[in-house]
């Protein structure tokens, strides 16, 4: 730490005024007062520089002096990174809590990572060989699932002169480069600033779908390996269950989870919740491949407003290993408060409710930052993150400014309806308001993957929901008899659409996930029905006795049907209903 740069002018809550700061840059992080809080300068103006500070400023006042580090904000990425619980700077909560007891001590000195820790590092490159930013010289196992590559740090490129295989701490030298410009030692931690992406090679145009097993999802709006989305939905909508599930059953290797609660217990719930969850692919708890950020509510807002750089740049560091990544913010509307907060601090001109007008492009900096890439290195590895968003509209109201902000950048919107959860239409992803830029570019892969007639199903599902939504307003308006039978047919299986397709109990243990392969047969089946009793009904069938047939309990009965089973289950359920529609048509 260098000497004093400037001294404390003015204290607004977690903004700090500070004089004689001309030799520093923005954003960089300083240390204010001998309680070296920790914050971050977020406005320069001639030699004043305004600090957004990380910790509790009472007790700070004018005079106090303020050390720049000359660095900006940035995170620790090595081993020891899986299975952590962080705040919003990257400071590891149960170390923290170790230090001072359960309010966190101001000032206090830790590590992110824990740098006495011996990992056996297991060398991958070999002496002479020529390497470049992002090519792996070797892993450490950090558990039984996650293997993570030690790579070659952006900007440093030359030969191999030395590597050891064995037990070391992240900080000791596990191999020599000789580049250009003299010989370098690297270790198993790197340093990387929040606040911009780490470099890939090249962007990718997302392809491919991030399966979850949650068929509204996979079904009617999908995202991608890559995606953004964003889940609104008011509170007790189900939001913290759908972002569970996709936490457990997207076929993402590893999970970031920011968790921006605003009142204390909601947080509290992410860090008694998460950890329980199981992973249902290994049977082990969840973390094993997860990082935790947590913003408890005893942390100034300006912690939680670094939060979601602090998870992205983790989430990209395992994505340049060649992961998928699936980052998940829970919720962003939070976070904009954070924002809202300290731009008002800043006295600056407010833009709509409040909230600076620069929210929009802070949360696209934020979004922009998912994708899939080719990533760093001569292996040519590909790399995901894919960035899911909670947003909690003040009353559901989507016409607020995060809201708002948020569906002009992401591609996928999954609308929660409190209708829907009211009704118990669990997940209450609203089918008509919703929607999926990405399904269009993805029917070729579902073409290729799962079968011609997935695209024409769903298209076909879909618009059956639609015209429910339209006969809807008649039935009000004039009752059900006034429908024609054909009618009353979609209606009926619009109804199943819903009841037994969409409907999805996330704590059922079979139907809590479904394949691809499952979800095409289900739908499958359901449009079966449909144009089977279409055709009857051209054929002189009673409509009553269409609504009636008794093998549409098995249709409702089939998500419950095992993984396992579905082929032949399936075909079962398909030939009974061919069997009892021809007996109808006789
Ligand atoms: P939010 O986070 O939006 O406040 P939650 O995710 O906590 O809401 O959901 C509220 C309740 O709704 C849950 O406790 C659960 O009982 C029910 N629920 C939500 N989603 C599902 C689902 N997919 N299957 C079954 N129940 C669900």
């Amino acid at each position: 730490m260098s000497n004093a740069n400037g001294k404390v002018i003015k204290v607004s809550g977690p903004l700090i005024v500070a004089g004689g700061m001309a030799d520093c840059k923005m954003f960089d992080v300083v240390r204010v007062s001998e309680s070296r809080l920790i914050g971050e300068i977020i406005e320069l103006r001639g030699d004043k520089a305004s600090i957004q500070v990380y910790e509790e400023t009472g007790g700070i006042g004018p005079g106090d002096e303020v050390y720049s580090t000359g660095m900006p904000l940035s995170v620790e990425l090595g081993p020891g990174l899986i299975e952590s619980i962080f705040d919003g700077i990257q400071r590891p909560l149960n170390t923290l809590r170790d230090k001072s007891g359960d309010r966190i001590g101001r000032g206090v000195e830790v590590r992110a990572l824990d740098h006495t820790k011996v990992w056996h590092f297991f060398p991958t490159a070999s002496v002479g060989q020529e390497l470049i930013p992002g090519d792996e010289i070797g892993y450490v196992q950090e558990n039984e699932i996650i293997r993570h590559s030690i790579m070659v740090p952006a900007g440093l490129k030359g030969t191999l002169t030395a590597i050891k295989e064995g037990d070391y701490t992240i900080d000791e030298v596990v191999a020599k480069i000789k580049t250009a410009t003299g010989d370098r030692d690297l270790t198993m931690v790197q340093k990387c600033s929040v606040r911009k992406g780490r470099p890939y090679f090249e962007k990718l145009a997302p392809a491919t779908p991030m399966v979850t097993g949650q068929r509204v999802i996979d079904t009617f709006f999908p995202i991608t390996k890559g995606g953004v989305a964003a889940v609104p939905g008011p509170f007790g909508s189900g939001k913290t269950v759908v972002q569970h599930q996709l936490a457990k059953w997207a076929d993402a290797d590893i999970i970031v989870y920011v968790g921006c609660g605003e009142r204390g217990n909601e947080m509290t719930d992410v860090l008694n919740e998460f950890p329980e969850l199981i992973d249902p692919k290994t049977g082990k708890p969840l973390m094993k491949r997860t990082v935790l950020i947590a913003n408890t509510s005893d942390m100034p807002v300006a912690a939680r407003e670094a939060s979601i750089y602090t998870g992205i740049t983790i989430a990209e560091y395992f994505r340049d290993m060649g992961y998928n990544v699936a980052i998940m913010a829970d919720s962003t509307s939070r976070w904009a408060e954070a924002l809202r907060e300290m731009s008002g601090r800043l006295e600056e001109m407010p833009g709509e409710e409040g909230y600076p007008a620069y929210l929009s492009s802070r949360l696209a900096e934020f979004y922009e930052r998912a994708g899939i890439v080719k990533v760093l290195g001569s292996k040519q590895k590909v790399g995901s993150v894919t960035a899911i968003g909670a947003v909690s509209p003040p009353g559901g109201d989507l016409s607020e400014p995060v809201s708002q902000a948020t569906l002009r950048i992401v591609k996928v919107f999954w609308g929660l309806s409190a209708a829907l959860a009211y009704k118990r239409h669990f997940p209450a992803i609203d089918w008509i308001q919703s929607y999926s830029l990405y399904s269009d570019r993805l029917s070729e892969w579902y073409n290729d993957n799962i079968g011609a007639d997935w695209n024409v199903l769903r298209q076909k599902a879909m618009s059956i929901l639609q015209e429910e939504a339209t006969l809807d307003e008649i039935v009000r308006l004039v009752g059900m008899d006034a429908l024609g039978a054909k009618d009353r047919l979609t209606m009926e299986t619009a109804k199943t659409v819903r009841e037994d397709y969409l409907h999805q109990n996330a704590f059922h243990e079979v139907d809590t996930y479904a394949s691809l392969e499952k979800q095409l047969r289900m739908l499958k089946l359901i449009i079966s029905y449909y144009e089977l009793g279409q055709d009857a009904l051209t054929k002189g069938v009673d409509i009553e006795d269409l609504v009636e047939i008794p093998v549409r309990e098995q249709i409702g009965r089939a998500k419950y049907v095992e993984e396992k089973d579905v082929e032949q289950k399936f075909d079962e359920i398909e030939k009974e209903l061919r069997k009892e529609i021809s007996d109808l048509i006789g």
